[in-house]
């Protein structure tokens, strides 16, 4: 093991099956075992130490034929033949093996991503768990319906099944790589689909474990697969594979674009869960102590790496200074630091490149001109580190870059409104719809507003609260179809419709056929 890594372990007691399971080289997931396929290694850095953690498979377009493979014969197979109670149980055995695990999973993502690691137990492992048991209690539910028909003549049976919509590749992002993917599998496996899972090439560790764990309490061979490598070649290669019914994928909109593209070249099943730039209104009836508090969680969350993170915010002239103040006294005290201290708000960003990438847009909020508060207020570190602190720009205006681009990263930006038919047109512009938030204690005026924002995802007086039962999405750019509740399910199932003529009717005369036609 690298001994900037193992100085690191040291120094927070990592346990040693955390060090175990990162030193050695990590493969595929595919037919139930692990593999080692593919062209080489990629090297998985972790963000802290900027170190070398393992290597990882660097696949190829074979092993996306091998998973495909594996994950049709799985669905022809014994678990196309399971009984959905059965399903149940294993998705049970699954959530209770991760939480059996969840000190190493909590590890894992705090290396991979470079997350602190009480988030990373108490929102990411927490909330997998959660989501595979609430969709473990669908596998039993999940119905056709029974229809009487409005216009047939004679007398017919008319009534429509619910089948699993096939083979299914999940596209996951870096940010919160546990919880996208159980997002995804969850669902997948209710609905009776076989699924082949595609990490980050960033963040490829807690997908592997849950593959393996998935195999440890009984699913068959096939039906939980992982392959990794870059995003570019494998990502294309599932959107384009023609034995994949349906592309699941959750990333930046340009790359969702590019496959949603690909994918329609074969007719797949599509869902987008895509970037955004949500918007905040604070009212002049906010309780502006929850709004601060509440809008730091929101935007600084995973060091600002969050799709829904409420990134630029319109507060009303009257309470615009007061939160101006409360924001940055917040945001100087979030404690900055590695992600395997428990004391740690504020961690590295995941990696270099993204690190440049977010500094660039805190330099562009300096040269359009609006007003540093807080944080990294020249547009540039001499540090090495891949993090950066808290940053906070006043008197924003609609068509700078930091009020209309995804930044994912540590920055939020603040403007005053005076009419409020004016900040919702202004909050509503924009390519974006996955979040917007109100802050406002009068509960008319936030009924009022979430009516008129333009987004999948309207919180009140809070930031990103999420629910396996409730509908996670965008609209517009933030792109389309639903992750949890259960308007996801109709993303992995295919309806039938079934026509039963009764025997002894007249078969359907001329006139009949006439009048259908
Ligand atoms: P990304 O688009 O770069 O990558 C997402 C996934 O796609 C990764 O697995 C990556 O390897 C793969 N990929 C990259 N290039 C590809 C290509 N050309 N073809 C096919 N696959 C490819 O996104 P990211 O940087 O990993 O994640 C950040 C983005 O994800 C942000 O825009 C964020 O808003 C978005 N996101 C959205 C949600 C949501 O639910 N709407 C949730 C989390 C993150």
């Amino acid at each position: 093991m690298n001994k900037d890594i193992a100085t690191y372990f040291a120094r927070y007691d990592v346990p040693s099956e955390v060090t175990s399971f990162v030193d050695r080289p990590i493969g595929h997931h595919v037919g139930g075992r692990e593999i080692f396929t593919g062209k080489g290694e990629i090297d998985l850095l972790e963000p802290f130490t900027r170190s070398r953690l393992t290597g990882i498979a660097n696949g190829t377009e074979a092993d996306v034929d091998l998973a495909v493979a594996a994950a049709r014969s799985a669905l022809n197979g014994p678990w196309g033949r399971m009984p959905p109670l059965e399903r149940q149980r294993l998705m049970l055995r699954l959530a209770e093996a991760m939480r059996s695990e969840a000190v190493l999973l909590a590890h894992l993502e705090a290396i991979d991503v470079g997350k602190s690691i009480s988030e990373a137990g108490s929102i990411d492992v927490a909330g997998a768990i959660a989501n595979l048991e609430y969709f473990a209690g669908w596998t039993s539910k999940i119905d056709g319906r029974t229809t009487n028909a409005v216009a047939l003549p004679g007398e017919t049976l008319t009534y429509t099944v619910k089948e699993p919509v096939g083979v299914v590749a999940a596209i996951i992002p870096w940010n919160f790589p546990l919880q996208i993917l159980s997002w995804k599998l969850a669902a997948a496996l209710a609905c009776g689909c076989t699924v082949i899972c595609k990490p980050s090439e960033l963040t490829p560790l807690s997908a592997m474990r849950v593959a393996q764990l998935a195999a440890q309490v009984g699913f068959p061979e096939g039906v939980v697969n992982v392959v990794n490598g870059i995003g570019h070649v494998i990502g294309q290669a599932l959107a384009a594979h023609k034995g994949i019914d349906k592309l699941s994928f959750t990333g930046s909109t340009p790359v969702g674009k590019a496959v949603g593209k690909t994918s329609l070249d074969t007719v797949k099943r599509l869902t987008l869960e895509l970037g955004g730039k949500s918007p905040v209104i604070v009212t002049a009836k906010a309780n502006l102590e929850n709004a601060a508090s509440a809008i730091l969680a929101g935007v600084f969350l995973n060091s600002g790496q969050v799709c829904d993170a409420g990134s630029r915010v319109y507060a009303h002239r009257s309470v615009h200074a007061e939160l101006l103040q409360r924001l940055k006294a917040g945001a100087e005290q979030l404690p900055i630091g590695a992600g395997l201290d428990p004391a740690s708000r504020i961690t590295p960003l995941v990696s270099s490149a993204h690190r440049n990438r977010v500094l660039n847009h805190i330099g562009s909020a300096i040269s359009e001109g609006a007003h540093p508060v807080t944080g990294e207020e020249s547009g540039t570190v001499d540090r090495d580190d891949w993090v950066l602190r808290p940053t906070i720009f006043d008197d924003c205006r609609d068509n700078m870059r930091i009020f209309r681009e995804e930044i994912f990263g540590p920055v939020l930006g603040v403007s005053q409104f005076d009419d409020m038919d004016d900040a919702v047109d202004r909050a509503n512009s924009g390519e974006f719809g996955l979040a917007a938030a109100v802050y406002s204690d009068n509960v008319n005026e936030t009924i009022r507003l979430s009516r008129r924002l333009k987004a999948g995802n309207i919180y009140i007086n809070a930031h990103g609260l999420l629910d396996p039962a409730m509908p996670f999405g965008g609209l517009g750019a933030s792109g389309f179809g639903k992750d949890m509740g259960p308007e996801q399910l109709d993303g992995f199932l295919a309806t039938k419709s079934i026509y039963v003529q009764i025997a002894g009717d007249p078969p359907l005369d001329e006139d009949h056929m006439e009048k259908a036609r």
